[in-house]
């Protein structure tokens, strides 16, 4: 069975139990600055979970793109990927727990035709110190419905994952219980200890596929369900939202408790395949197998991690152009282009020709996947589409091309230098027969200002007969990752995990901003871009002339006076025009799904019942967070940067003092 035939069934097996299917959103969050992409199926729906009422119901069925860039560096082994699909299927306040198991054991085995004995369940233990309970109802209905299919289906206690490596598993046991590390929903950390008041939370129940491949003891003593030495797979979660937390020590049941299961397409896939090289499902394989006729090699061979760097990369750069990423020096634009040059650096590697547009092994692979997907996905479907996308990575292919020239022109004058040295080290009766070496911080140069890789460098050295010193090299990237990791990590933990609160206040300014903007500079004002860290915020606009200082300080004063005035935050879903015709404020460019959701602020006795968008100060499309009044931004607002970033586009960076 291929990916979209597992999709299909997938969806059509939730249709016929009265879900609603609902698009894929965006691969770009619709106007959250917190978070450069979607990471899961369940981002673009929190409002929802968190109680909103969703316009088609209380049912939904999704396939969503998803995309997690912190995943880059990891792609090359057997299971990782940058992109990947999320089917969802989500209950608010509608079926619960049992449904839940019975149907996704259902279609797991009956659909997708995995073997039941070859999957294994994990539960929440219980945390007594909170009077939640352990979640023996997830757990009997999993072994009525194993054991109902013959397959043994004893339960056991495990705890945490290092009790998992001390105690290891039993013949005949299938269902795990795990503690709060393991088994429990929250936003951002796990755990009822770190799940912050005021919050949904629960315990979930985690699928996994065993592949019986031998346990691998570095990882621990003995193998168990959430261990990682690739034996077993984890296919999906089935998140029971029972709770909201309600003081440091205690939880109380939601009226309405939500389901929220999440089940990566690939994972199911490999399942499926009974096979754990997750790049050996249908809409890899045949990447690999074109790469493999072009290159002459052989995927199972040492080239293996190329393969599979440029298989996942493609995907996931034929979904980001086609949801208007393109590739620049910063953010989601650099994310991109980092992904086509790697991809690029390695079909050099298998020694692909680059010669043409429509001959390039990037758009060759590019073509293929846009045939694997646009029936599911119809933006990828018309010609149009078809020729931006091939053009775009053309584009960016060339670029790399010169890039690389000119880190070879560097390249060459450092290796001419280091030969020269050598010859004249010959008749030099101090001289040793060493040969000279390359020296770390070059290599790094090469790659930090060139963008030169450094398997070419060592390559290229090697066949003049120089060595690189690979290990001085090497701390310098480890520094250097380090320093950049810290710098992004803000960016890249996704929606989700960043919700601090201090990024959630000054999200709400971020709003307050762009309207005072327009009031003193005019309507005609748009935002073309935003990213708001802990510390501060950031917002691109169009604008032609430097700001006044007045105009400076009747912006600080607009937003200031919101702030005192305590206008209440107000969220609602609505049809994408009805927003439109109120003249939500939405992000240039970007695409939004049918129902939108909308952040309104003010009046002063708005209520999310009566919104009141007349009378509104300010209205966006927008993800979320916020506060939930204008009264919890308590500091002074203030700008502290005003400057240009391209010709009409200017750049506030502002606080909250
Ligand atoms: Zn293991
Ligand atoms: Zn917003």
């Amino acid at each position: 069975m291929n990916v979209n035939e597992i999709r299909t069934r997938y969806i059509e097996f939730f249709k016929a139990r009265g879900h609603l299917q609902i698009p894929s959103a965006s691969l770009v969050p619709q106007n959250d600055p917190t978070t450069l992409f979607t990471g899961s199926g369940m981002q673009p729906l929190l409002p929802y979970l968190l109680g909103e009422t969703h316009p088609k119901g209380s049912r939904l069925v999704d396939s969503q793109k998803s995309f997690r860039a912190e995943d880059i560096e990891e792609v090359g082994d057997n299971r990782h990927t940058t992109f990947f699909e999320m089917l969802g299927n989500w209950s608010l306040g509608d079926y619960f727990k049992k449904e839940q198991i019975e149907w996704i054991f259902e279609f797991l085995t009956e659909e997708a035709g995995i073997d039941p004995n070859k999957l294994y369940v994990t539960c929440f233990i219980g945390a007594p110190e909170f009077d939640i309970p352990k979640d023996v109802e997830a757990a009997e209905v999993w072994q009525r419905l194993f054991t109902r299919s013959n397959v043994s289906a004893g339960i056991a206690d495990i705890g945490s994952e290092e009790d998992g490596y001390a105690r290891g598993m039993k013949p005949g046991e299938r269902i795990f219980y795990y503690d709060g590390g393991k088994n429990w929903w929250n936003r951002g950390k796990t755990g009822p200890n770190t799940t912050p008041v005021g919050d949904p939370c629960g315990p979930d129940s985690e699928m996994f596929y065993d592949f019986g491949t031998p346990h691998d003891p570095r990882f621990g003593t003995h193998c168990h369900p959430n261990c990682d030495c690739g034996r077993f797979l984890e296919i999906g979660n089935n998140v029971f939202m029972t709770y909201r937390k309600v003081a440091e020590d205690k939880f109380e049941p939601l009226d309405k408790p939500n389901i929220d299961h999440g089940s990566g397409l690939e994972r199911i896939a490999a399942a499926v395949n009974d096979n754990p090289d997750l790049f050996l499902i249908d809409v890899f394989k045949d990447v690999i197998d074109l790469l493999g006729h072009f290159s002459g090699k052989s995927y199972e061979g040492k080239d293996k991690r190329s393969f599979r760097i440029i298989a996942d990369h493609m995907r996931a750069v034929v979904f980001m152009l086609a949801d208007g990423v393109r590739s620049s020096n910063t953010a989601r634009g650099y994310v991109l282009r980092r992904l086509i040059r790697r991809a690029a650096q390695h079909a050099q590697k298998l020694e692909v020709e680059r010669d043409q547009r429509k001959e390039s092994m990037l758009n060759r692979c590019a073509s293929i996947i846009i045939e694997k997907y646009k029936a599911a996905y119809p933006e990828l479907s018309s010609e149009e589409t078809y020729e931006m996308i091939t053009n775009e990575i053309w584009k960016e292919e060339k670029q790399f091309g010169h890039t690389l020239e000119n880190g070879m022109k560097e390249l060459d004058m450092i290796l001419q230098g280091l030969i020269s040295d050598k010859k004249a080290g010959e008749v030099d009766d101090f001289s040793d027969d060493k040969p000279q070496k390359m020296s770390g911080e070059q290599a790094f140069t090469l790659f930090t200002t060139y963008g030169f890789p450094f398997e070419m460098t060592l390559e290229i050295a090697r066949e003049c007969g120089i060595e690189v010193d690979k290990r001085a090299f090497e701390e310098l990237m480890e520094k250097h990752q380090e320093l950049s990791r810290a710098g992004s990590e803000q960016k890249f933990k996704g929606g989700l995990l960043d919700h601090s609160e201090q990024t959630t206040r000054l999200h709400t300014a971020h709003h307050l901003l762009l309207k005072a903007l327009q009031s003193v500079l005019g309507p005609e004002v748009k935002q073309r871009g935003s990213n708001i860290t802990s510390a501060r915020l950031r917002i691109d606009f169009s604008y032609g002339a430097k700001m006044t200082p007045e105009q400076i300080a009747e912006v600080e004063r607009i937003v200031n006076e919101k702030i005192s005035e305590e206008l209440p935050v107000i969220h609602s879903s609505l049809p994408k025009e009805d927003a439109e015709k109120l003249g939500a404020e939405h992000e240039f460019g970007a695409k939004y799904p049918d129902i939108v959701s909308v952040y309104s602020i003010g009046p002063k006795d708005a209520t999310a019942d009566a919104p009141q968008f007349d009378h509104a100060f300010s209205i966006e499309f927008c993800g979320g967070p916020h506060v939930s009044n204008t009264k919890e931004l308590s500091g002074h607002f203030k700008i502290v940067k005003e400057e240009a970033v391209a010709s009409g586009i200017r750049r506030i960076k502002a606080i909250l003092e």
